[in-house]
């Protein structure tokens, strides 16, 4: 589980470019759900060991009238969602009314809250920070998050409390099972699919486990195989919570990404591919996951949108064409079994271990079948190849030249691989190594 740290403050004091010095910004994804709290970035950082969570909320608006209900619509469900808040204030600007405002918030808030004092460039850290201590938020701490300044040595200190990353992310997993995360946007049908996936005649529920932060761990067995179903929809705190808005979690959906073998991305067929989808198929790919799409409501469909709903998976999803494509009815519980098979495929695809001699064998042949081109009046050779890692399968390929292989190629090799070892349901990485 990641510490997650909330960037809090008026606009233009600096947050995102805090946030792009933190995180890599390939990894950041935009929550613009529709009724939810608009314009939130969430990013992943990493300081040594300790990996950590971004939240950028977006500006708070300066306007004062509006503030308390501009800092309830657009951060408090950040600052709910974090373990800590970077309260960030401008050195140059001195204490505005909205900084007064928005350190009220903190203070009945009672999140670990740090009050950082960013643009302290060119300045004395004791002079920039001075006016600062009437927020009464304790030390101010002064950085220049354009320059570098004190910034990792605040995130040193902020994450010290925290442990660092243990080795094995996944322990014991042929004991516990395969690991289903179930994501998709709100109102897609996640909590009805974990229902009736639960619900099934043969499945065995067994007492909770472990509740993480909120992403809820479900130890289940079908057919005498174990799995874990990690919930992001919140079905067991259903009482506890009256809006979506406030069900519905990016760091959950997040967590659950990062902890599962195999995410089933929920669609729903009534509302179409909406770009938010997009944003968490592409989250899932880059984390590497096992991936088995469900499109949901497909009960009652007129013909029309059904072909309509094919045609844009189709056109807009060809990314994920390595994935099975079910078309479900949760509510009805049509196709829903079907998912196991293609969750068990997509597994097994993720974790298989091939031997080095047979990787090689079909890098030579994938080669003679069609070289690589000539760089430098030399023709780029490929040696070896050797598995380096599981769920996504690394293939490791040693040769020379490598780093003059061309995309065209790589893909070659991908699709090649792919096809040979009959991977499906997974992304398939290589890297590529010279010896010279
Ligand atoms: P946000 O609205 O809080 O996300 O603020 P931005 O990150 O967009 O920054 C607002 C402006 O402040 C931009 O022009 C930044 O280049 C500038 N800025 C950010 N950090 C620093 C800093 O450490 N020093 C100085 N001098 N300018 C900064
Ligand atoms: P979540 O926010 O993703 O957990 O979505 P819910 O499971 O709460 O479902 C949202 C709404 O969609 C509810 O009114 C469900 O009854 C409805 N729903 C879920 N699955 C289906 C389905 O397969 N067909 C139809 N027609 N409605 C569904």
């Amino acid at each position: 589980m990641n510490p997650v740290i909330a960037l809090v403050g008026r606009p233009n004091v600096g947050k995102s470019t805090l946030f792009n010095r933190l995180t890599r910004s390939r990894d950041a994804i935009v929550a613009d759900f529709p009724g939810l709290t608009r314009d939130r970035h969430y990013g992943n950082g990493r300081l040594g060991n300790k990996p950590f969570t971004v939240i950028d909320t977006g500006g708070i608006s300066g306007d004062e009238l509006g503030i308390d209900a501009a800092m309830a619509e657009q951060s408090l469900l950040a600052i709910d969602e974090a373990d800590i808040v970077l309260f960030m204030v401008d050195a140059r600007a001195g204490v505005m009314p909205a900084d007064e405002a928005i350190a009220n918030h903190l203070r009945v808030n009672r999140k670990k809250t740090w009050l950082v004092v960013n643009k302290s460039d060119g300045q004395q850290e004791e002079i920039a920070i001075a006016d600062f201590w009437a927020l009464g938020l304790g030390d101010p701490h002064a950085i220049a998050a354009e320059h570098g300044r004190n910034v990792t040595a605040l995130i040193e200190h902020v994450l010290e409390p925290f442990p660092e990353e243990s080795e094995e992310t996944h322990p014991d997993l042929i004991a516990s099972g395969v690991r289903i995360g179930i994501v998709g946007r709100p109102n897609v049908g996640k909590s009805t699919l974990v229902n009736r996936l639960l619900g099934e005649e043969r499945v065995v529920v067994f007492d909770e486990a472990g509740t993480t932060r909120d992403a809820i761990e479900i130890p289940f067995e079908r057919r005498g195989r174990p799995y874990v179903l990690i919930d992001t929809a919140g079905i067991r705190r259903r009482k506890n919570v009256s809006l979506t808005a406030e069900k519905f979690s990016i760091i959950k959906t997040l967590d659950a990404i990062r902890e599962c073998n195999v995410a089933v991305v929920v669609l729903d067929a009534r509302s179409g591919l909406v770009e938010q989808d997009l944003h968490l198929l592409d989250y899932v790919l880059t984390s590497g996951r096992a991936l088995v799409l469900a499109v949901n409501k497909w009960d009652g469909l007129e013909q029309e949108a059904k072909e309509k709903m094919r045609a844009d998976i189709k056109r807009r999803l060809g990314f994920a064409d390595y994935a099975d494509l079910h078309f479900i009815s949760a509510l009805h519980g049509t196709a829903v079994g079907d998912l196991y098979p293609s969750i068990e495929r997509a597994f097994a695809s993720a974790t298989a271990h091939w031997s080095t001699n047979r990787l090689t064998t079909l890098l030579q042949d994938a080669v003679s079948e069609h070289q690589p081109p000539m760089v430098h009046g030399r023709r780029i050779k490929l040696r070896m190849a050797h598995q380096g890692g599981s769920n996504p399968p690394l293939i490791v390929v040693h040769g020379n030249q490598t780093d003059a292989l061309p995309d065209a190629y790589k893909r070659f090799l991908t699709n090649t691989f792919r096809k040979v070892l009959k991977v499906r349901g997974t992304p398939i990485r290589f890297e590529f190594r010279s010896g010279k």
